[in-house]
């Protein structure tokens, strides 16, 4: 993960890589680090903690108008000043974002060849086989090529060299890495989203791709031949980080998804030609990571009402390893957030091997994945900054229902006007669930060690986005249960006051969720029934504690309304804790690394 930003030009760098590396700071905020020239010397300042922590530390006196910065998220080595970036090893300073995999075997070749290591990282490895390669060759971007040859893994990274002060220098392969394109004056970052104010203009480095850039010039090469580059724009309004007057960003976005199923409607609703036709398909394969694969089995579940074949949803960093049985009849669907999610874009490297059909569904505008896929459907939920997703989740769900709608239609089983009202519904249905009031739940939850999650069929489903919710974010224990499933073990756990949850959407087992809901709290649990209205099922009073309605809409649309009181429980449980609910401790938002 991390974020990586750089710059070099007419204004000085310090206050620019502050301002970069706040902005990234979604991508990982262990530690952080800068590296600048200063009279001559590169000077580096580093320390654990969050990019404020580095702030404090800077001399914002020291005029430098060439410099790297690095907020970290730890791969290799704890969380300490000597493992943070940046690295140093002879005339090379590095940051970097990634994972060298072969570091332990390069660093048996450096130590024999008398380099020694302060670190415990991999990337101080990276940073010296490439003082090593520019030793030999004494040209920077000769030995830039040849260690493209040697490392393996993962790597964005930017370069500052001693005797040459005058430039950067950039190289990549499965980690993300732009350039920002400036008059006099250039910027690196991870994502466009560092400088978006700054400049609008920017180049996308291709994996295997080295890059010079001096203040008034970028140059590109690849297999050590100069190449042409497209510049690419930032779209406007891409890039809403303001909270708004919200407390938290997790909060902002939560809001923000009454407003978002308006949009979705005006964008999809009425063009469904901009929805792919999945009827020619023979076999659909999904794939995601955390919530995004949350989404995805949603996905499977609304697909598979009107397909005539199985749907199957798969965890992105196990398909990209296992066995599959694809061919060019399979559409496989990859959703990601962020688009450059190294596990989902592994698989779809993996596929095009198999003839498939690729289908992204994702939220940042020319991320990685969007660019590899054949076909890309963007969620259109804008910037999301809370590292737990919430809206970014339910866009992925509302793309996923128009692909079964489409379906539907396409096969005659859906009458379009009768769906078209319940869509425009859904922001007044969300605006009610928003504006609840859940104190009264919190309030008996909030100090509980576990609390466990009860749904089935695809309730089970939200139910497990809304268990990982509240692990992200306030660091309880929870579990989602296939409410039929408890008894088989997991009941054991269950004692006097355990927070159970427990969503009833799909009247079709409504009673047997119910009979599941009764065998716990005659255990002493506390139950809160989250319950689609007009159900046509007598639940007595004894079997809850605390009941929320939610509106009942059509069953493609139901899992958007479901999730809203599960995402606000978490988010509640985690304020009255203290978490640090957009910044929770150990993860990070956009997973680039394996
Ligand atoms: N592998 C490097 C480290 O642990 C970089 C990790 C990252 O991408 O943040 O320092």
């Amino acid at each position: 993960m991390c974020g990586i930003v750089g710059y070099i030009g007419k204004k000085n760098s310090l206050p620019i890589l502050i301002k970069g590396l706040k902005r990234l700071e979604y991508r990982g905020y262990d530690s952080a680090g800068v590296a600048y020239i200063k009279d001559k010397n590169i000077k580096i300042v580093k320390t654990v903690g969050k990019i404020n922590n580095l702030d404090k530390l800077l001399n914002y006196n020291d005029e430098s108008f060439i410099g790297i910065g690095h907020t970290r998220w730890a791969t290799h080595g704890s969380v300490d000043t000597t493992n943070s970036h940046p690295h140093q090893a002879g005339s090379i300073t590095i940051v970097h974002n990634g994972i060298l995999e072969n570091y332990q075997e390069l660093k048996k070749i450096l130590t024999n060849k008398g380099y020694t290591f302060k670190s415990d990282t991999d990337t101080e490895v990276l940073c010296a086989y490439i003082d090593y390669e520019y030793t030999k060759t004494k040209n920077i971007l000769d030995a830039l090529n040849n260690c493209m040859k040697v490392f393996e893994g993962s790597y964005a990274t930017a370069i500052m060299v001693k005797d040459i002060p005058n430039k950067l220098f950039v190289m990549k392969k499965d980690s993300p890495l732009v350039i920002g394109i400036g008059e006099q004056e250039n910027y690196i970052a991870s994502d466009i989203s560092a400088y978006a104010d700054e400049t609008s203009a920017y180049i996308i480095l291709e994996d295997m791709e080295i890059g010079q850039i001096e203040k008034d010039n970028i140059s590109i090469y690849k297999n050590k031949k100069e190449i042409k580059y497209n510049i690419e724009q930032v779209e406007q309004d891409a890039f809403d980080s303001d909270k708004n007057n919200y407390e938290h960003y997790m909060l902002k976005e939560i809001s923000e998804q009454e407003n978002l199923m308006d949009k979705l409607n005006n964008i999809y609703l009425k063009n469904l030609d901009k929805i792919m036709d999945i009827s020619k398909y023979n076999k659909i394969h999904i794939i995601g990571c955390g919530t995004a694969y949350h989404a995805g089995m949603i996905g499977k579940y609304l697909i598979e009402n009107y397909s005539d074949f199985e749907v199957n949803t798969y965890i992105a960093s196990e398909y990209r390893y296992q066995k599959i049985f694809a061919d060019d009849k399979t559409l496989v669907i990859a959703a990601s957030q962020s688009g450059e999610t190294a596990d989902t874009l592994a698989c779809i490297k993996k596929v095009k091997k198999y003839g498939c059909k690729t289908l992204g569904i994702v939220n940042v505008k020319n991320s990685s994945i969007a660019r590899a896929v054949d076909e890309v459907i963007y969620t259109e939920a804008g910037q999301e900054v809370a590292v737990a997703s919430t809206k970014a989740y339910s866009s992925q769900v509302y793309i996923f229902s128009l692909l079964a709608l489409k379906l539907g239609i396409t096969k005659g089983l859906i009458n379009k006007n009768e769906i078209n009202k319940e869509y425009e519904k859904l922001p007044s249905y969300i605006s009610k669930l928003t504006n609840y009031d859940y104190e009264d739940i919190i309030s008996k939850i909030w100090q509980a060690k576990d609390v466990f999650y009860l749904g089935r069929g695809i309730d089970y489903i939200s139910m497990l986005e809304g268990s990982l919710k509240l692990k992200e974010i306030s660091y309880v224990h929870s579990e989602a249960y296939q409410a039929g499933e408890l008894k088989h073990g997991t009941i054991s756990l269950i004692e006097k006051d355990t927070p159970i949850i427990a969503l009833i959407s799909d009247e079709t087992i409504a009673l047997k969720t119910i009979s599941n809901i009764k065998e716990v709290k005659a255990r002493g649990a506390y139950v809160v029934l989250l319950i689609k209205e007009d159900l046509n099922i007598n639940i007595d009073k004894e079997c809850y504690d605390k009941i929320i309605e939610i509106n009942a809409t059509d069953n493609l649309l139901q899992p958007i309304l479901n999730v809203i009181p599960l995402q606000l429980i978490a988010y509640n449980i985690a304020k009255k804790r203290g978490c640090d609910i957009d910044k929770p401790r150990n993860l990070a938002k956009s997973v680039t690394v394996e």
